[in-house]
């Protein structure tokens, strides 16, 4: 009896440690919150940073090499990431998979089911040589277009984990620290919520001191995936209100924290894990 008392007490102090641990990942706060734009569209700049900009919260903007608006808007782009903000890689082309019956929007020169893996691979590469030019950077992380993982049953990313930190993905989900994968990580496509429901995303995210990561597209316009000024807005300025407990941080470092948690090289994890040891 004594010693399963005993027992439940280490076990409690260890759980009480980790918990220590996990929101020492998010710079010791309740939850981490990620904001990103995906697509390189003009809204990005003229609506989305703006806002960013005056609440002093910083995010990542997942650019298409041959986008438009990444040619016109590049000193807009090169301004962005002087403010700290990321300049993500979503590829040269935004190749999709084409096969299946959803897909008729994929162009055919750019269907991802008909490129190698070392065509993909090549090209997205040249998008980072883009990008660098743009913002002088090394590391950044990746977003898969449309999600899409696969050629021909291959994962074409095993090809590039040495050319990012993370890649993003587009399914629903609210990770713990060590649950994470950072080669798919979670994201919410936003589409027509309100701020109300935007709001309660974050206090969802903060109950569970999970990663929570927005996808949006449009900004008041701009995409047929659109938020509305008001509720972009509303969701911004409850973060920027609440910054006491959610970190906000770009795609890049806040999955350069969950890398090194993963490994167990945080130095604030290794304290906690010693810790434990030691009170054992
Ligand atoms: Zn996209």
């Amino acid at each position: 009896m004594k010693g399963r008392y005993w027992l439940m007490i280490v076990f409690l102090m260890v759980s009480a440690i980790d918990a220590n641990a996990q929101s020492a990942v998010w710079k010791n706060k309740k939850c981490a919150v990620v904001l990103t734009y995906d697509d390189a569209l003009d809204v990005d700049i003229d609506n989305a940073l703006p806002v960013l900009d005056s609440l002093k919260l910083k995010a990542t903007f997942y650019l298409i090499g041959c986008s438009e608006a990444t040619e016109r808007r590049m000193k807009d782009w090169r301004k962005a990431a002087r403010h700290g903000h990321e300049l993500g890689n979503h590829t040269l082309f935004h190749p999709c998979d084409g096969a299946g019956a959803d897909r008729s929007f994929v162009d055919p020169d750019f269907d991802l089911s008909k490129y190698t893996v070392n065509r993909a691979v090549r090209e997205i590469k040249v998008n980072n040589v883009l990008l660098k030019a743009i913002d002088g950077k090394n590391q950044r992380t990746f977003c898969y277009p449309c999600g899409d993982r696969t050629i021909n049953g291959a994962f074409y990313y095993d090809q590039l984990k040495n050319d990012f930190v993370a890649a993003r993905g587009v399914e629903d989900g609210m990770p713990l620290p060590g649950e994470v994968d950072l080669d798919n990580i979670n994201a919410y496509a936003i589409n027509g919520e309100t701020g109300e429901e935007l709001i309660a995303m974050v206090n969802e995210a903060l109950q569970k001191h999970s990663l929570l990561v927005f996808m949006f597209h449009g900004v008041g316009g701009g995409h047929e995936l659109n938020v509305s000024l008001q509720a972009h807005s509303q969701l911004l300025h409850y973060l920027r209100a609440h910054r006491k407990e959610i970190w906000v941080a770009p795609m890049i470092e806040v999955a350069q924290r969950i890398a090194a948690y993963q490994k167990g090289s945080d130095p604030l994890k290794n304290r906690n894990l010693n810790t434990a040891l030691y009170n054992r």
